[in-house]
């Protein structure tokens, strides 16, 4: 099923390549020398402005597929015939899980089941990246998660992604798939989707600086979370496939911040204090929120030898900077 013996190029199909993380996947894949394909609901109307960005819109073969289908990932698979397989597609906010419970948890698992079966049926050699998420942990109180914290998930979402990494962790163990589901804690970067509260609150900022918006309406600022940079957790799951035995890992860089602080940063970073542009709005807080979580990913460096570089405070600033170029180009 793979290339023949003089076929050195490494294959790689990313479902959900239009996304934060697709996109950074496929340029450290690209970057890496492997021939990468991806897919998307529907190339025809999807912006694929995120490989634009990162000058790689040429280089990716996209092509379509509902991964809720068997038949459209059976084709998808059959077509691309990859080394490597990452599905990082999904429904993938929580906010919005509370909406859409059931397109939420199917978009989630049954495409799991249903790339782990295709996996079986045309070449049990592949090897698989399923995107898991701290979301499964709920709150972690004041504890730091590693892989064996036990899931309590507090959203659609982390019920979701709860299932689809027991239904990895069983195709593994059933089947001898090489598959493995990486946990990781918040990301962010440029390229996040502007639904996001990081983006809105980065975009908002920068907004309020250069005049085009008077004050920005955020929910819930009393949470806390561990942020990571996202360029850096891609290459956490290229590394997770790359490895001589299949597991899960947590990825994380164990530094836990409040979201005041992200938007203090953020306001400060263009000059401007937050308390004066920043109004709280308890309508749209979700119905149940995790308030702290950490993520202690010191099997992924020992194993992996994967660590986190960059924490919030260079997070904002970097994004802030985007943003700003972003602005004064347009
Ligand atoms: P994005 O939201 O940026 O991208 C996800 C992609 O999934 C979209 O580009 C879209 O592709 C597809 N998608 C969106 N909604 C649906 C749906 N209802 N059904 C099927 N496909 C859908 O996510 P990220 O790149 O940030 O994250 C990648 C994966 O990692 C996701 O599974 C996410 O849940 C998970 N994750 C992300 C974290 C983060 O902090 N970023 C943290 C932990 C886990 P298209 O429209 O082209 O089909």
């Amino acid at each position: 099923m793979r290339g023949d013996a003089i076929e050195t190029m490494k294959r790689a199909l990313i479902c959900g390549i239009s996304g934060q993380d697709g996109a950074y996947l496929a340029q450290l894949l690209i970057d890496k020398g492997y021939d990468v394909a991806g897919t998307s609901r529907n190339v025809q109307s999807t912006d694929f402005g995120r490989l634009a960005t990162l000058g790689i819109a040429d280089r990716v073969r996209l092509l379509s597929a509902t991964l809720t289908d068997f038949r459209s990932i059976l084709q998808a698979l059959a077509e691309i015939k990859p080394d490597e397989v990452y599905n990082l597609s999904g429904q993938s906010s929580v906010g919005l899980s509370f909406d859409q419970p059931v397109e939420t948890i199917e978009s989630i698992t049954v495409s799991t089941i249903n790339i782990l079966e295709a996996i079986r049926f045309l070449d049990p050699t592949i090897r698989f990246y399923n995107a898991g998420s701290s979301e499964c942990f709920g709150d972690t109180g004041s504890l730091t998660a590693d892989e064996n914290m036990a899931f309590r998930p507090r959203s659609p979402y982390g019920v979701a992604k709860s299932a689809a990494h027991w239904i990895v962790r069983n195709y593994r163990e059933a089947y001898g798939v090489f598959a493995c589901t990486g946990i990781l804690f918040n990301h962010e970067s440029p390229l996040r989707p502007r639904q996001f509260v990081t983006q809105k609150i980065i975009a908002g900022a920068v907004a309020i600086k250069t005049g085009r918006l008077d004050k920005l309406d955020l929910g819930n600022l009393d949470i806390t979370r561990d942020w990571g940079w996202a360029p850096e957790y891609v290459d956490a799951m290229w590394r997770m496939l790359q490895a001589e035995v299949p597991d899960d890992f947590v990825v994380a860089t164990g530094e836990a911040h409040s979201l005041s602080d992200f938007v203090a940063r953020a306001f400060e970073a263009v000059g401007l204090d937050w308390h004066d542009h920043v109004s709280i709005d308890p309508g749209t807080f979700r119905p149940l929120d995790i308030t702290y979580n950490c993520g202690d990913a010191t099997k992924a460096a020992a194993a992996l030898d994967w660590r986190a570089e960059l924490t919030m405070p260079a997070i904002v600033e970097r994004m802030v900077a985007a943003q700003m170029k972003l602005e004064s180009a347009t």
